[in-house]
């Protein structure tokens, strides 16, 4: 039951916004079914380059590429190649419970028709009961199960990043995308969300993380690029960029 992950290759992508080179010729690859990071500070470009991967930018130069296809120019083609991400903030609409969120991240892959669900075919059912076995196997992985019928909005902000990334895995994602999840998380939440991720490449998915929790990203990630000013300042391990003379200043900004 594993998720299926793919490599992803960036190949020297630039971004610029006007006259802003936000991202200048970037390449990073990510092996499939690892945890890659990308660390550096404020308006170094990494929520930029997460949104050159998942499509919502335009490719100035460059290509990007998952498995075998090309995953450059065409925005929407991202999510159906399998490409799901996290927002800095969770999005979850009133008025819906924790398992409601959950499947709805199912939305854009599910194969139920439009007419198959107004007339209620069989197909429709089948696929109700299969999101709905699914979404309770996504809460009982990040434990959660007990909370399936609580309104999602009330829960603590733990609890619904918890949920955001619940949302992003019952679309199977191929590649996982997830923008500073551990975010105003305690100490026990970032323990649990890091569990969840590490489970998550170890079933075979290919995770890719902007975050700002040095101690986390050194605990978690196979391997670490620090942008500055929308360059690749250096890429290793977490032993390596621990030791690269440039990265804590550059990291703390100063
Ligand atoms: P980070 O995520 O590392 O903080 P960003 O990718 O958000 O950095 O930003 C990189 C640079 O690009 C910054 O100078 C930022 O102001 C600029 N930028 C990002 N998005 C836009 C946009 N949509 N329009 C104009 N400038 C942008």
């Amino acid at each position: 039951d594993g998720v299926d992950g793919v490599a992803l290759d960036v190949a020297g992508v630039s971004k610029t916004f006007g006259g802003l080179h936000a991202l200048s010729d970037v390449s990073l690859t990510a092996a499939a079914g690892s945890i890659t990071a990308l660390i550096g500070p404020n308006g170094s470009g990494k929520t930029t380059l997460l949104n050159m991967i998942c499509g919502y930018y335009r490719l100035d130069e460059g290509a990007i590429r998952l498995g075998d296809g090309e995953l450059s120019r065409v925005p929407y083609k991202a999510a159906r190649a399998g490409v799901a991400r996290t927002f800095q903030t969770p999005t979850i609409p009133p008025g819906i419970s924790v398992g409601e969120a959950v499947r709805s991240g199912r939305y854009t892959t599910q194969h139920a028709s439009f007419l198959s669900a107004v007339l209620r075919l069989p197909s429709y059912r089948r696929a109700r009961a299969r999101d709905l076995e699914e979404s309770r196997r996504v809460l009982a992985l990040v434990g959660l199960a007990d909370l399936e019928n609580e309104e999602a909005v009330s829960l603590p902000l733990g609890t619904r990043r918890l949920l955001e990334v619940s949302r992003a895995l019952i679309a199977k994602p191929r590649l996982l995308l997830l923008d500073e999840v551990a975010s105003g998380l305690d100490e026990d939440e970032v323990d649990r969300l890091a569990e969840l991720i590490r489970r998550i490449r170890d079933a075979g998915g290919t995770v890719v993380l902007v975050e700002h929790n040095f101690r986390l990203v050194l605990s978690l990630a196979d391997k670490i690029y620090v942008l500055a000013r929308g360059e690749i300042l250096a890429a290793g391990s977490p032993a390596e960029i621990e030791a690269h003379p440039q990265v804590l200043t550059e990291y703390l900004g100063v």
